[in-house]
């Protein structure tokens, strides 16, 4: 029973999480209802819910019948998956509750910065504050959150800088050698959630998904467009969620 409310309650801030990454790009307000984007008719009541939205409407709008994106029902998949697999993991503790709030800030993130490459700010950086104040309450103890925090700090900024200044001097773009800022603060997130050392596990994940991705994209397009687009970037920040979130889930090891 406990768990089929828990599923709930991650379903309907999966829902949420759809909300905001629907409404920050655009700059509306952070809740406003959800609308279609191609006709603008606000969604029904009873189709606030992208799973069952599809389940009834097969995914379409109910006014234009535009197809409606797959994102939505799976964030809502995702997150009520997440909450529930953490309880099975850590059961009523407050370890739960962080990393299930920590989860669905990684899903916001990863969805946004996905499709739209950007990490907002607005988002990014409350859930630092939060992670540090809630920090002495978690598994890892404030020293390693704040410790692994900084280190990701360091690490990814001075990354950051290095591409920004060897991209200067060689007057190119590099193929997705370069973090932005978002990456950066988003890293010092990570460090923080995953504490040190374990935070280095996090990073190298990061980087060595992106760089797979990276061969992945490199691939097709040489295979279906028969060029290769060695200016392309690598939206870092998707890997970085993936990675950080498995990390501090898992802190031993998926095996361990
Ligand atoms: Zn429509």
């Amino acid at each position: 029973m406990e768990l089929v409310l828990l599923a709930l309650m991650g379903w309907l801030v999966g829902a949420l999480v759809n909300r905001m990454a629907d409404n920050l790009p655009a700059q509306r307000s952070f809740l406003s209802a959800p609308q279609c984007p191609y006709c603008g008719t606000l969604r029904p009541v009873g189709d606030q819910l992208a799973v069952l939205r599809f389940l009834l409407r097969r995914g379409y709008c109910s006014n234009c019948h535009a197809p409606i994106g797959l994102r939505a029902p799976l964030v809502e998949i995702a997150n009520a998956s997440a909450y529930v697999f953490l309880w099975t993991r850590y059961g009523a503790t407050l370890q739960w509750l962080l990393l299930a709030i920590y989860t669905t800030i990684f899903l916001l993130v990863l969805v946004t910065d996905w499709e739209h490459r950007l990490v907002f700010n607005v988002v990014i950086l409350p859930a630092i504050v939060f992670a540090v104040l809630a920090s002495p309450f978690s598994n890892l103890g404030w020293q390693r959150a704040l410790l692994g925090g900084v280190g990701a700090f360091v690490i990814v900024f001075a990354i950051y800088i290095f591409s920004l200044v060897f991209s200067r001097v060689r007057r190119i773009e590099i193929a997705g050698g370069a973090f932005g800022q978002g990456d950066v603060t988003l890293a010092t997130f990570v460090g923080i959630v995953t504490g040190f050392p374990a935070v280095f596990a996090a990073i190298v994940y990061a980087i060595l998904l992106g760089g797979v991705g990276a061969i992945l994209v490199l691939a097709y397009e040489l295979l279906m467009h028969r060029r290769l687009a060695l200016t392309a970037t690598i939206p870092y920040a998707p890997f970085f969620c993936i990675a950080g979130w498995v990390v501090m889930v898992f802190p031993n090891g998926i095996w361990g």
